[in-house]
């Protein structure tokens, strides 16, 4: 039984029947799936969704598909971490990492992006998926397309990093790599997609894809202990995660799985592209588009297409955003790693820098609890800390020379 009621457009409020559409005829808005809550409220309790298989499908009355469904059955539910370690060293009482560096199969958020957008493409009847992508959403159409036997064309910026070309082609995919940054790739796709018929996950399936995002914020809430945490810190590319982590807390209020919501919602962004924290700290409505020049590439859009609703958000729920340097950026990958033992993308030290400046600042309570949102694997962007490791110490293979080593290193 499914509990969807329609499209609706975010801006004008228009209601359309549910299909491959993404804008409103009328006013060019957006759309958005729309559920009837009332109808899952009862049908939807905590007893039936920790009765089920621990992934994404376990929310699926608040999942924009109609069956029961049979792809993804391993991706969702990746561990929240108490993050004791770290939490000590940034002088926070509670702090989590709700970790997507092992989301399955391809290691970073998208999974669940796609895993929503391929079941959909699956019931409109498509035989092909594509996408427009700055890395991990490559990856992820790729891999998940090809378990589900989909036909794939993959649209890249030519300049991305050569780990993550590879980590796509594998699946052999009709990789299209264009000479041009990830917003000239978002335009021609939206023209292939007026003239072929093809579910681009993030064009025309775009209403349907995003929704995968709420699947995050579900299991932050049930793996909290069916509350909402205090503070939560999300990076943002088109700052679509961020709007549906939001939309994700509020649907459980609604539905009658917790009783409040209080949390405050984070923006993190790269310096070199942070078109939507720099609109919070100028205190403005309108995104200034951005020519990206960052090491985190999968945040690398400099005209996103939810910045404006993701500005709304943080504004509504008191919250604020923070960028952060290359520099800090690895700082923060490596500390993270030194201290939870969690390797992320380039990505995940966004999130972390941006938020030890929201807690030096004041901005997030160090008292209260707070989740750090990390997205993607450090194993997909290495070039990323290439001169910023130490070297191995280098020995012949018997004990002396292992010994002189171990002085220098008792010495230091
Ligand atoms: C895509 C992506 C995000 C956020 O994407 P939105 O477009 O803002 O939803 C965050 N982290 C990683 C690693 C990503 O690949
Ligand atoms: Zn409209």
């Amino acid at each position: 039984m499914s509990f969807i009621r329609g499209l609706k457009c975010r801006e004008c409020g228009r209601e359309y029947e549910i299909a491959p559409i993404y804008v409103c005829e009328f006013c060019f808005g957006p759309l958005e799936v729309v559920y009837d809550y009332q109808g899952i409220k009862g049908v939807l309790t905590r007893e039936v969704i920790q009765s089920r298989p621990n992934n994404l499908w376990r929310y699926r009355e608040l999942l924009p598909v109609e069956g029961e469904p049979t792809n993804a059955l391993n991706t969702g539910f990746t561990p929240l971490v108490k993050a004791d370690n770290l939490a000590k060293h940034l002088g926070l009482k509670e702090l989590y990492i709700k970790d997507d560096t092992v989301a399955h199969p391809t290691l970073s958020f998208k999974d669940r992006v796609v895993a929503v957008a391929l079941a959909r493409a699956r019931e409109f009847g498509f035989d092909t998926v594509a996408c427009a992508s700055t890395g991990n959403l490559a990856h992820a159409v790729s891999a998940h397309g090809a378990k589900e036997g989909f036909k794939r064309f993959i649209f890249i910026p030519a300049s991305l990093e050569k780990s993550k070309i590879v980590a796509s082609l594998v699946y052999e995919p009709n990789l299209i790599a264009v000479d041009g940054n990830y917003d000239d790739v978002n335009r021609l796709c939206s023209e292939i997609a007026n003239k072929y018929r093809w579910a681009f996950v993030n064009i025309n399936i775009r209403p349907f894809y995003a929704e995968g995002s709420k699947s995050q914020g579900f299991e932050i809430i049930e793996q909290l202990g069916w509350k909402a945490p205090d503070a939560v810190v999300v990076p943002c590319a088109s700052g679509s995660l961020l709007t549906k982590i939001w939309k994700s807390f509020k649907e459980m209020k609604e539905v009658g799985l917790i009783d409040e919501v209080h949390t405050k919602v984070f923006a993190a962004q790269a310096t070199g592209c942070s078109p939507i924290v720099a609109a919070i700290k100028q205190g403005i409505d309108v995104i200034k588009p951005v020519k990206p020049d960052t090491i985190a590439k999968s945040l690398a859009i400099g005209n996103p297409a939810d910045g404006f609703y993701a500005i709304h958000v943080i504004r509504e729920t008191g919250g604020y955003g923070e960028d952060a340097s290359d520099q800090e950026i690895i700082d923060a990958m490596k500390l993270l790693a030194r201290t939870e033992g969690i390797f992320a993308e380039t990505a995940g030290g966004v999130t972390l820098a941006s938020a030890i400046k929201l807690i030096n600042s004041g901005k997030i309570d160090k008292n209260g609890t707070t989740v750090l949102c990390i997205t993607g694997n450090g194993l997909k962007t290495q070039e990323a800390l290439s001169g910023h490791t130490p070297e191995p110490h280098y020995i012949k293979p018997n004990i002396n020379s292992f010994e002189e080593v171990l002085a220098k290193i008792k010495k230091v």
